[in-house]
């Protein structure tokens, strides 16, 4: 066990000092004295970032109102200017993606855009893994038309609790249904569902097909032209590290461009006539009309400096890095923390093609064993009932930081440390 450790510290060494991404670490806020695996739940803070945020508020200071003109990038095209720099991370032309609202928020803009019941077609086919916010806004769509739930909302089934498959998701592709909407990448065990696959049945059966990419934009590239995918939306402070509750961004497909956005607001209005202020809704001749409200500025001013570090490293690298080091995760838990006493398993898929840009170990005592990792300022999160997840991030993860963090399970289950702490869930975990 030993001497496979061992190898394992050497392989790291050398991937670390082979690692073409290596230099942006150093421009990331890597708290101090832990080994940050969150980026997951909340990307770090980038001096990228923090100038594009701090130059905003001196714009604010010095600018007052002709921010919205004068600041640079200029505030009033802010939404449109961020999601053109964001289109190609999902593939995507620079008029079908904004930045808009919030993940949620964007669910009802585009669920209530894109649903459009019609005699026996009134379904929307979701799945019983989703991120709780997806079905609770799926729910409250359907209420708001009058709809039951109950027999409306199809979720489909996952046969192990952590993965869902293909095959079985377009089986209940049927005439009855009118909306198909999932996620990218499952927030508990990581899996990445083959979207070009799910969207081509989707577009055989005439139903319109969304993605919710919260877990993916950032890690995973995207083809949503190439795919055909009909809309997408997803926040911006995971992977995006656009810093907490960061300005969403939406997707919607050129050819959908006519459609009358389901929740108007003056922002989505062209942008020469908005201040017209006319009463009759102009809206923008691309995927901006499905904006609401003014953009929340101070929010969005990190992604300036964010996006930019996706830029200069460029996604395929970052994907192919994220690839590595959760392939290197999933062999050293295998090797070294699989058999008993310690008995973790992996939760997530392990073809690289099925695997998002984290991994779900599993442990029956998984909340006291992340909070042990935290006591010992590696910082995981914990998802019920029983994962571990770990997210190392391309950018600002080394491969040694997984070896060390690998020794500490290894310690906290070997002296069954966990069971110093309390057995009650924190409010965030
Ligand atoms: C993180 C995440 C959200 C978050 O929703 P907010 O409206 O930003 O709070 C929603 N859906 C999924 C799948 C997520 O991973």
């Amino acid at each position: 066990m030993r001497d496979a450790m061992k190898a394992f510290r050497e392989e790291a060494r050398r991937l670390d000092r082979a690692d073409p991404l290596k230099r942006f670490r150093r421009r990331f806020a890597v708290p101090r004295g832990t080994i940050y695996l969150d980026g997951n739940s909340l990307g770090l803070l980038s001096r990228d970032a923090e100038r594009s945020l701090v130059k905003a508020l001196r714009s604010w200071r010095v600018l007052a109102i002709r921010g919205w003109l004068e600041a640079d990038p200029p505030w009033f095209t802010l939404a449109e200017s961020l999601g053109a720099r964001c289109a190609p991370l999902v593939g995507a032309e620079s008029d079908e993606v904004v930045l808009s609202g919030t993940t949620t928020v964007n669910i009802h803009a585009l669920v209530n855009t894109f649903y459009r019941p019609e005699g026996k077609r009134t379904k929307i086919v979701a799945d019983e893994l989703a991120f709780p916010t997806d079905a609770y806004a799926l729910k409250s769509v359907l209420k708001l038309r009058g709809l039951d739930p109950a027999e409306h909302l199809v979720l489909i089934p996952s046969r192990d609790g952590l993965t869902l498959d293909e095959g079985e998701i377009v089986r209940h592709f049927a005439r009855t249904t009118a909306l198909v909407f999932l996620p990218s990448v499952l927030y508990r065990s990581g899996q990445l569902l083959d979207l070009e696959f799910l969207t081509a049945r989707a577009r055989e059966s005439g139903i319109p097909i969304g993605f919710d990419c919260s877990h993916s934009v950032g890690a995973v590239p995207h083809a949503f032209d190439r795919w055909g995918v009909d809309f997408a939306l997803w926040c911006s402070y995971k992977y995006l590290n656009g810093g907490p509750g960061a300005t969403a961004f939406l997707y919607v497909n050129r050819k959908h461009h006519g459609k009358e956005p389901a929740l108007a607001g003056w922002f989505g209005s062209a942008k020469q006539r908005q201040f017209d202020m006319s009463l009759d809704f102009t809206p923008a001749p691309d995927a901006g009309r499905w904006q609401i409200s003014s953009p929340s500025i101070l929010s969005a001013a990190p992604l300036v400096g964010s996006l930019g570090i996706f830029e200069e490293a460029g996604l395929a690298a970052v994907r192919a890095k994220s690839l590595r080091m959760t392939q290197f995760l999933i062999e050293m838990t295998d090797a070294l923390l699989a058999s008993e006493p310690c008995g973790f398993g992996v939760g997530t898929p392990r073809e690289p093609a099925r695997r998002g840009g984290h991994v779900a170990l599993i442990h029956a005592e998984a909340m006291r064993i992340a909070e042990a990792l935290r006591a010992r300022g590696v910082v995981p999160d914990f998802r019920p009932p029983d994962i571990v997840r770990v997210a190392p991030v391309a950018l600002t993860n080394t491969y040694g930081e997984l070896c060390a963090l690998v020794g500490h399970l290894r310690e906290i289950v070997d002296r069954r440390e966990y069971e110093r702490f309390p057995a009650e869930r924190r409010a965030i975990s």
